[in-house]
């Protein structure tokens, strides 16, 4: 027995969790392993062949209820190699032109949107119009008009709608929020979630308004903002935000740098909250109640996740967070399970207003109240 496995046995991990969770950085090129499940299966296509979509990819081939069956992208020299490595065959690869024709294929159930954030409106559009459950990445749009557009779309195509909301199913973020729900943190009064770091290449899209959306806050602040509602269980009522820019020639108008903002709960308890694209660091969340806390550190990163409550460390397994998303996803789609949080189009909207009423209380520097 290698000495990494004896490390994990002695913290009590699993054969399986073992299989799927590298330590650090890429998922192991885990075979399919579907000899327990006889179920459906997912068939999944992938847009946007980026390095998020590479990430998903690979963690699929350790799914046993999903798997990478067509691609969408507008590079003919990804598609091949993408088709070599995951075996897809010509009839399920499309480019943003024509991928409409997928209504006309029965071999593919789902698209998962991996493309810059402004093009996920009108690419989860035509998705749902092409009859495909569509499942989105975060954020799910730029603004919470383009999300319920989004949310409408595949309601009246009769298709599901979810989103990358992959920390939704990891074991150490459900075990805290299974503690909270049994009281044993005592009354929630407060949460901190500290989200960023410090962003390169500034031509990169995430620094071009019209396909970012916005700045920090779409793309790394929004883990802060799901985070608070889940760690709390609650949804903000009030927000209050304030913005720092220190350098104006990166970060240009409308691209947020840096924002502090605060959440008010109906319970009374509140959130303090920093969303940045400028400091390292950063991926920690804090939840205090009268009873006890938990704190989590790294908090939202690909893993592994790390923390622990007033009881001691958290010890649940490691796991592949893209893999167990899209095995979660599929039980969704095709058993009707509910999960612990919702992944759906509406719980991203209630995310997408909680962006609009930061953005307006950081430019207003008005208290705004929210309904979601
Ligand atoms: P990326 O730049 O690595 O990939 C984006 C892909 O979209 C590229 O393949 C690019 O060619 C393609 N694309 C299609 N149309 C484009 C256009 N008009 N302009 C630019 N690129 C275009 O980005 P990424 O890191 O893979 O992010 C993609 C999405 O995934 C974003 O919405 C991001 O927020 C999300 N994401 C989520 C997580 C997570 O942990 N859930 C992590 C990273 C990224």
């Amino acid at each position: 027995m290698n000495s990494r496995r004896n490390f994990l046995q002695k913290l009590g991990i699993t054969a399986l969790a073992l299989q799927l969770a590298p330590i650090a950085g890429w998922a192991e090129s885990t075979p399919n392993d579907n000899s327990d499940y006889d179920g459906p299966i997912l068939r999944v296509a992938i847009m946007g062949l980026g390095s998020y979509g590479e990430r998903v990819a690979e963690a699929m081939r350790g799914c046993k209820k999903a798997k990478l069956v067509g691609v969408i992208s507008g590079t003919p020299s990804k598609i091949k190699t993408w088709q070599s490595r995951y075996g897809i065959p010509d009839k399920n690869c499309y480019n943003y032109e024509n991928f409409d024709a997928i209504k006309n294929n029965p071999d593919i159930d789902a698209v998962y949107v991996i493309t810059p954030n402004g093009l996920h409106h009108d690419e989860v559009i035509r998705v749902a119009k092409a009859g495909k459950h569509a499942i989105c990445e975060k954020p799910m749009a730029i603004n919470a008009k383009e999300g319920q557009e989004m949310v409408d779309a595949c309601k009246t195509a009769g298709v599901k709608l979810l989103v990358g909301y992959r920390m939704h199913f990891e074991p150490k973020t459900l075990e805290v929020i299974r503690m909270r729900k049994a009281g044993e943190f005592g009354k929630i009064k407060f949460f901190q979630g500290l989200c960023g770091f410090t962003i390169g290449d500034p031509t990169q899209w995430r620094l071009n308004k019209k396909l970012s959306g916005g700045g920090s806050m779409m793309d790394i602040g929004i883990y802060a903002i799901n985070g608070s509602r889940y760690m709390t269980g609650e949804d903000p009522i009030w927000v209050t935000a304030q913005e720092t820019k220190t350098d104006h020639v990166k970060f240009k108008e409308g691209i947020d740098e840096t924002i502090q903002f605060q959440f008010g709960f109906p319970s009374g308890a509140t959130a303090s909250c920093l969303s940045t694209y400028a400091m390292n660091n950063l991926d920690r969340f804090f939840l205090d109640g009268t009873k006890g806390f938990a704190e989590m550190q790294p908090s939202t990163g690909y893993g592994p996740i790390m923390g622990r409550t007033n009881k001691g460390e958290l010890n649940q397994p490691i796991t592949t967070h893209q893999t167990v998303q899209m095995d979660e996803m599929a039980a969704i789609i095709f058993e009707g399970k509910q999960p612990v949080v919702p992944v759906d189009g509406d719980e991203a909207v209630k995310d997408l207003k909680l962006i609009d009423a930061i953005y307006l209380a950081a430019r207003t520097g008005n208290k705004v109240d929210v309904k979601l």
